[in-house]
């Protein structure tokens, strides 16, 4: 588990970014970076804060929904450990 205060890591096939993420204005970039990796590769992996999340392509056909906020996830998926939530609680997770 990437552990590094400060630090946040997107990893996607091919490749892995080092990015800081030490404030809000920080993690607002690492979030848009990873989700930009996200939809290029189909899916990329964001560790931040000592948590790992998978972003990938929300299924088209899915009537899927965060399971905090019961949104339908639409675009982009953020899988943090059994819960799949949207862009927004995701961003909740990393303050
Ligand atoms: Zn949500």
């Amino acid at each position: 588990m990437w552990n590094v205060s400060g630090v946040a890591r997107i990893s996607f096939p091919g490749g892995s970014l080092l990015m800081p993420s030490k404030n809000r204005y920080d993690r607002e970039l690492v979030f848009e970076q990873a989700e930009f990796y996200a939809r290029r590769h189909g899916a990329a992996t964001l560790e931040l804060s000592r948590r790992q999340m998978l972003i990938s392509a929300a299924d088209p056909q899915g009537a899927q929904t965060c399971a905090s906020c019961r949104d339908d996830l639409i675009r982009l998926t953020f899988a943090i450990g059994d819960r799949t939530l949207c862009a927004r609680c995701a961003r909740k997770t990393a303050r």
